[in-house]
């Protein structure tokens, strides 16, 4: 859900493979008809955020230039507002030649030409791409659909799926309660989505057993649950997806092994 921490959780996760040497950049996908953020009530999303390029977007792009030390561009804000229009010209510029234009294949394979492009485009090791919404929500069914296809197209080991959950605590009973994640992540799996890891939000560090039920519910394993309670400060939140383990399970599922540091940059 919004306001969970995706965003830090995505921009986190980039900053320690950044640390391990690895060149990282980012997409935020934002599953609403507004083509940017721009026309957008700061009541509602929060200060809109200004791009190099002038591109005005959400304020998780913020958090990757921070964390990654690196400018991004209006590409790296992909809306369905943008998709949409994009895939409308074509169909008025005949460009798919008398087909009906539907969300599979047309909206889906926008998404992905998209994602495609901007990582090509910027040479990096690994590019993170934030979905933002609800898992169930309407509005980001063609991007769950697009992700399942893009896992199949490019193969399990070159894509990873990261799954931020809430996981709250019930104060009268002093539980941990891991059902919003269960249904979430039955959710995902009803769309053909098989989560690699599931980061739990929580007011405070996950205990033993809630790891061991959301392992053994979530069919992922025990390492791969991360927990993820709430920080002081955003900036410790690398730190502790690290002692967590993060890195190690994220740099083995993709077959990857740390770069030696450019020394230079340090
Ligand atoms: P989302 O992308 O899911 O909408 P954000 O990443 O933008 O959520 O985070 C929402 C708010 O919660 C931000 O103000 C952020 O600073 C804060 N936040 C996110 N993760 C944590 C954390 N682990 N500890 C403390 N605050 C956090």
């Amino acid at each position: 859900m919004s306001g969970i921490g995706k965003g830090i959780t995505a921009a986190s996760i980039g900053r320690i493979l950044k640390e391990r040497g690895f060149d990282v950049t980012a997409i935020k996908i934002d599953p609403y008809l507004n083509v940017d953020a721009g026309t957008m009530s700061p009541f509602q999303h929060g200060e809109v955020y200004v791009l190099k390029d002038g591109g005005e977007v959400d304020l998780d792009l913020g958090n990757y230039e921070r964390f990654l030390n690196k400018e991004l561009t209006s590409e790296h804000n992909i809306t369905t507002g943008k998709v949409y229009r994009s895939v409308i010209e074509k169909e008025r510029n005949g460009d798919y030649l008398g087909r009906t234009v539907q969300i599979i294949p047309h909206i889906t394979n926008e998404i992905k030409d998209r994602i495609r492009k901007v990582s090509e485009d910027s040479y990096a090791d690994i590019c993170l791409i934030e979905l933002g919404g609800t898992v169930g929500d309407i509005e980001g069914m063609p991007f769950l659909e697009a992700t399942r296809q893009l896992i199949n197209e490019e193969g399990p080991n070159n894509v990873m799926l990261v799954h931020v959950t809430l996981v709250p605590t019930l104060e009268v009973v002093g539980e941990q309660k891991t059902k919003p994640t269960q249904h979430s992540v039955k959710e995902l799996r009803e769309l053909g989505l098989h989560p690699d890891i599931v980061v739990g939000r929580s007011q405070k560090p996950l205990n033993k057993k809630t790891k061991s039920k959301i392992a053994l519910f979530c069919d992922v394993p025990k390492k791969s649950v991360i927990s993820a309670p709430d920080a002081r400060d955003i900036y410790e939140v690398p730190l502790q997806l690290e002692k967590e383990g993060a890195t190690d399970i994220i740099l083995n599922h993709l077959n990857l092994q740390s770069k030696e540091k450019d020394m230079q940059e340090w």
